[in-house]
């Protein structure tokens, strides 16, 4: 017989998202649009102290835009933390721009400030095109220039070093894209994580902390670039009668059915924080006494919302178990639990694109683990875990 399956972070839904989709079919707004949709970019705003938000179909579609609004085009170097998930950095290829690949820094596993610089200065100096591997069609594109954007991620929904990031950024003069996708409601000193940035990108996909089932956002103080965001988004309809267009346009906008989930869901998105870091400090707790796992830290002043608690196996202190071993055993315990993200500098599609950095991200994929994080597991779920992960290290 299987024991119940424990899901690694699966939505949970906080009981008045149907009132606000009934109240879009009761007044027939079954529309992309809609007082959902501006209620929702209310809410965001409000939470967020950002100026602006446009609210989006999803994540990737926010950071395809921000890069559209700073001007990335064919050719153009954008510098993106190579530990993240993929969609941090396809839209880049949308662009048809070239990724520089940032390696992590071991305090929060984010984007290492001194590898930032060091590839800002490759790019300035064209010392960057010899770690470019592209078809001799496009050599010409290659040509030593300024970065246009740089995006650092809160991975895991822990904040990265952003006044570092953001000093080197002002240093070069450089527009950071900030990833805050699993980071809403994480903070820096108060200020919401988002908001460091020229622009920051949020994502409601059915696995994050709050869940539209798919959907983002992109914020921002520059209400002309979120302006000209929702106009992009829209198809680019010019203001007239008929259909006019004068710019490409996307399909990129959120529906106001989907909108409705999401302002139900802000209603409790700090409970939902809390039960996540609660989760974070109870596993923290249960594997105290074992030397061979560890976690990562919160710098003085950050505030994770503990998107998903991550340990890290050091086989060399746990009499030669690793990250595989519990991995394994969690599985058979039918625990969904997954490694953490395997850098982009290492992803196949990715290939060409040049690297900088000290193989921090590539042990911290090889090491790690992400456990069942869920702000609805109960503490017996979650001792089923920690009971798993005993087993393999006693
Ligand atoms: C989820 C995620 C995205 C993309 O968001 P979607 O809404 O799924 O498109 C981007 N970056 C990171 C780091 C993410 O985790």
């Amino acid at each position: 017989m299987n024991k119940p399956k424990i899901w690694l972070s699966s939505p949970h839904m906080g009981g008045k998202e149907q009132e606000f989709v009934k109240e879009a079919f009761d007044t027939n707004w079954v529309a992309p649009l809609g007082p959902n949709v501006d209620g929702l970019e209310k809410d965001l705003e409000q939470y967020t102290g950002a100026k602006q938000a446009a609210a989006l179909s999803s994540g990737t579609s926010a950071i395809h835009l921000a890069l559209i609004m700073l001007g990335v085009k064919a050719g153009d170097y954008v510098l993106c933390q190579s530990f993240t998930f993929s969609a941090s950095a396809n839209p880049i290829a949308y662009q048809g721009a070239i990724p520089v690949f940032i390696d992590s820094e071991k305090d929060t596993w984010n984007m290492s400030p001194e590898y930032l610089e060091k590839a800002i200065l490759a790019c300035m100096d064209g010392s960057v095109e010899s770690r470019i591997q592209i078809p001799d069609s496009r050599q010409e594109i290659l040509k030593a220039r300024k970065p246009k954007a740089i995006i650092p991620v809160h991975l895991y929904g822990v904040p990265a070093k952003m006044d570092e990031i953001m000093a080197i950024a002002a240093k070069y003069d450089i527009p950071v894209i900030e990833d805050a996708a699993e980071a809403l409601g994480a903070t820096i000193n108060g200020k919401a994580c988002g908001t460091f940035g020229q622009l920051g990108v949020l994502s409601f996909n059915g696995n994050k902390i709050i869940t539209t089932s798919g959907g983002g956002a992109l914020i921002s103080d520059d209400e002309a670039m979120i302006k000209q965001s929702r106009f992009l988004a829209t198809q680019a309809r010019d203001n007239a009668p008929h259909y006019q267009h004068s710019h490409i346009g996307y399909n990129y906008r959120m529906s106001n059915i989907t909108a409705g989930i999401g302002r139900g869901q802000m209603l409790v998105l700090n409970d939902r924080v809390a039960q996540r870091r609660y989760n974070y400090e109870f596993y923290k707790k249960a594997l105290a006494g074992y030397a061979g796992i560890s976690f990562v830290a919160e710098l003085p002043g950050a505030f994770a919302n503990r998107w998903l608690t991550c340990i890290l196996v050091d086989p060399s202190k746990t009499n030669g178990k690793t990250r595989e071993d519990i991995r394994i055993a969690l599985e058979k315990e039918n625990i969904e639990c997954r490694p953490l993200w395997k850098p982009m500098h290492l992803q196949p599609v990715f290939a060409g694109a040049p690297f900088y950095g000290d193989g921090t991200s590539e042990k911290l994929f090889e090491d790690g683990l992400c456990l069942p994080s869920g702000s609805n597991l109960t503490d017996e779920d979650l001792n089923r875990v920690v009971d798993a992960i005993k087993a393999v290290l006693n």
